[in-house]
């Protein structure tokens, strides 16, 4: 199973569209024992920690402490990247995957999260090129507004040094339109959707060469079209994934600490084989023709539609968009498989669940 492990819900940053995320005071902090924790993981198999926030690098003794207790779990780190070197070496060569925040470019970067953000974050990845750190390093985006997705997704793609292996983005599109966006069918209509369209095309031409370039959201979709195999929803939660909140309390999904929906359960009374398949997407999604593909996109969406149901189709659009322009190059992608160019593994991504939720 895959938990997120909240750290703390605190965070160095107060970014434009992380909406109620944060928390200060004791009610904020871990609660529960490393001795809890262990009753509760030594009854799982192949456990999978995620270290989450707020911002967990705030917490390194603690991150310590528990990579220490649960020597035989994977590790994956979320983080905005600002205290990334502040992690001894020895611990940070243990995560198989680090998802660092940065939205694009200086400007959009630092518009969205403060002045001087970018340039830490391209300082803290370069740490760990320097120290060698040979996991996978996902650029991790919030694309909202003032993103350009093209220009945002193909300036983290060409970026040398340091380099990202991935690049993930996310819409903004969990909370509340209001006070998020000024006309959101407009910059999709504009600005995202033939945005995605250009990623495609140039990452179809790119692959002529042999190079199936880390763009994280077409990977697996491409994966499932070309093997028909029909995704769940691809970010795990209330499948195989879920999340322990600082109070002990288990929930499905690590934003909604605060949505009675999502707990399910906490480390003193619940057993860990009886979380599997706990929950799953409501309609429309299981009636979708897209479902097999999509997946469902996110459960917290899904049961809590802030969106309201006309909005939910509209972000629904920008899915069902991007699909089908990957279905438009796939005979290109399928004449390359057969003439050997490229394989069909490098469209399987993620090896192993990493905090991507797939679907923008
Ligand atoms: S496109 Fe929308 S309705 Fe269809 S499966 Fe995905 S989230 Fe659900
Ligand atoms: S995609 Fe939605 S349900 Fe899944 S982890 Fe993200 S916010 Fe939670």
């Amino acid at each position: 199973m895959n938990y997120h492990i909240v750290l703390t819900r605190q965070c160095n940053l107060d970014c434009v569209y992380c909406h109620g995320g944060e928390e200060h005071g004791p009610r904020a902090e871990v609660g529960y024992s490393l001795d809890d924790l262990a009753a509760f993981l030594d009854r799982d198999h192949d456990t999978q920690l995620m270290f989450y926030g707020g911002e967990p690098t705030l917490r390194v003794p603690l991150m310590e402490q528990i990579m220490d207790r649960f020597p035989q779990a994977r590790f994956m780190l979320q983080t905005n990247a600002l205290l990334l070197n502040r992690i001894p070496e020895e611990y940070v060569k243990r995560f198989h995957s680090i998802l660092v925040s940065i939205d694009g470019p200086r400007q959009t970067t630092d518009t969205y999260r403060s002045r001087g953000v970018y340039d830490r974050v391209v300082d803290n990845v370069g740490w760990l090129r320097e120290v060698h750190y040979s996991g996978d390093v996902v650029a991790r985006m919030a694309v909202s507004e003032q993103s350009d997705v093209y220009r945002d997704v193909r300036h983290l793609l060409d970026m040398e040094n340091p380099k990202f292996d991935h690049v993930h983005w996310q819409l903004n599109v969990v909370w509340d339109a209001e006070g998020n966006w000024t006309d959101f069918d407009g910059w999709v209509r504009e600005s995202y959707n033939p945005g995605i369209a250009r990623l495609v095309n140039d990452w179809v031409r790119v692959m002529e060469d042999g190079t199936v370039e880390g763009i994280v959201p077409f990977l697996p979709v491409v994966h499932t079209l070309l093997t028909g195999k029909p995704s769940r929803l691809r970010c795990g939660s209330g499948i195989d994934t879920f999340v322990i909140h600082v109070d002990g309390s288990v929930g499905v999904c690590p934003i909604s600490p605060d949505w009675p929906f999502s707990i399910v359960g906490d480390i003193w009374t619940t057993e860990p084989r009886l979380l599997a398949d706990v929950m799953s997407v409501d309609e429309p999604c299981p009636s979708c023709t897209d479902f097999p593909v999509c997946g469902g996109r996110c459960l917290f969406a899904n049961k809590e539609r802030l969106w309201g149901e006309q909005g939910f189709k509209k972000i629904c659009g920008t899915v069902k968009h991007m699909i089908g322009c990957l279905r438009v190059v796939l005979p290109r992608i399928r004449e390359l498989l057969e003439s050997e160019v490229i394989s069909v593994e490098d469209f399987d991504y993620p090896q192993y669940n990493n905090g991507c939720e797939i679907i923008p």
